[in-house]
This record gives structure tokens, sequence and C-alpha cells, in this order.
């Protein structure tokens, strides 16, 4: 059976020393956890990560890379670079990375690409803000994000990890009910199928305030595979309780 994913997004947080204790409380607290577990850090803490987490039931993921491969793009990290310090997992289209950074559907399709010819499993994210929800152009936003991706990685499809993650509930503390989750989910879990006959085994993580106390609710949906958790990834004691709710 597929397991759950648990992936944290630290964002722009953390320091050496809270990183250290924050990881080692998470591995004091999870003994084998029944679902995979990630952290995706800023990335000049992924070679301290990898030290912390060696030998672990976590994986260690990224939160942005190139779409090139190598050359003169200064200020980026490419896929080989990540590769090095032993990243599973990327994500790419943070919905930040569109809004702030003025990421493309293309672009972003064009990252997963890339992760993916590095060995790397790409987590996509998509999700509408709430203008677009309000307007009733959820399902229409969130094909279109996911049909870029599908196109531009044919059969690959089945190796990337989708994030439907609503604008309106990341950092809010407004989450999507368990019944809006899973009804974009089972949306992008159709035309995954219609793209791929794998299409069952990729996971889709829900994103947008998941906490210690919406969690398992969440999480015994039938399409939602596990989460991407952002804020309460932060606090071991939370974390920790979100992977129990994923069995
Ligand atoms: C995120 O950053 O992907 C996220 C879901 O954040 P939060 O859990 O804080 O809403």
């Amino acid at each position: 059976m597929k397991k759950k994913l648990i992936a944290g997004n630290w964002k722009m947080n953390g320091g050496l020393t809270a990183n250290e204790s924050l990881v080692k409380a998470l591995l004091a607290g999870l003994k084998s956890p029944s679902c995979q577990v990630a952290l995706c850090a800023p990335s000049i803490y992924l070679s301290q990560l990898q030290l912390l987490l060696a030998g672990g039931p976590v994986d260690l993921g990224a939160q942005d890379m190139s779409q090139h491969e190598a050359g003169a793009f200064t200020g980026e990290i490419s896929g080989a670079m990540l590769k090095e310090f032993g990243i599973r997992y990327c994500i790419v289209g943070h919905s930040e990375r569109r809004q702030y950074h003025g990421e493309t559907d293309a672009l972003v399709a064009e990252k997963a690409q890339r992760a993916l010819a590095c060995g790397i499993t790409p987590i996509v994210c998509v999700g509408e803000t709430l203008s677009e929800r309000e307007a009733g152009k959820t399902e229409e936003v969130v094909k279109r994000q996911l049909a870029a991706v599908i196109h531009t990685n044919g059969h690959c499809i089945s190796e990337i990890v989708v994030a439907y993650e609503p604008v309106w509930a990341i950092g809010t503390g407004k989450t999507a009910t368990t019944e809006q989750a899973q009804q974009v989910h089972a949306v992008l879990r159709g035309q995954l199928k219609a793209a791929s006959a794998h299409a069952d085994r990729i996971q889709i993580l829900y994103g947008g305030s998941m906490n210690a106390s919406n969690a398992a609710q969440l999480l015994s949906q039938p399409d939602i595979d596990g989460g991407l958790v952002g804020g309460a990834s932060l606090k071991p004691v939370d974390f920790l309780s979100i992977i129990d709710a994923a069995r």
C-alpha cells in the first residue's frame, strides 16, 4: 500500500543552533514512523541537516532549484548540487515563489523536469487564491497548473509528488475543510489518471495550515496522501502529532 508522506517546509526559518535542537527533538520522538517523513530546509542548511539526519527515517528536501543544468545563473542552485547533499525531494512552484518571484506554470514544469532528470522527486505545488476560489475558478486554476507539468514531463509524471495548497490557507490559520480538500484532490487524481496508468501511486499532499488538531481528519480522506506542513513543522511536538496521524 502507498505510504503517506509528511513533508515539513521550514521556509526562510532556522539557524544552526535552532536546527540542531529541532532535528534532535524530532528524531527523539520518531521511533519508526508508519509514514514517510521529510524536511525541506533553506539550502544553506542542507549540509548541516544531511549530517543530522544521516541513517535516520527522515528524508531531506530543498525548497527550490534552478531549471538550468549549470552555468551563468548567479544565485541559483542546481539539481546536481542538491543531489550531492543527499536531497530526495525538492518543492517546486510553491505559491510564495509564484507570487514573489513571478514563477509561471511553464517554469514550474521545467523545474520539475530538471529535478526528475537529477533523480530528485519534485513536490509540485498547485493551488488557487481566495479571489479565484470566490470566482468559482478553483478547478480551472489547479488543472491548468498541473497540466503544464504533465505536458512537459509526459510519462515521468508518475514519479512526482503533488501538493494541493490553497493559497488562502497558507500561513493564515484557515484550513480548507476536509470536503473542500478532498474535492480538489479527487479532481487532481482524475487528471493524473488521464495522463498516467500509474496515477494511483502518486502522492497528493494537502498543505495550508495543517496542524495537530486538523491533520487526522484531513489525512483520512481517500485522495489525501499526506501533508506539506509549514508553520507546524517548526514545532517538534506538533509535527510529531501530524506524523502520528498519518497512518
Ligand atoms: C507551506 O508553506 O507550504 C504551508 C502549507 O504553510 P502553513 O502550513 O504554515 O500554512
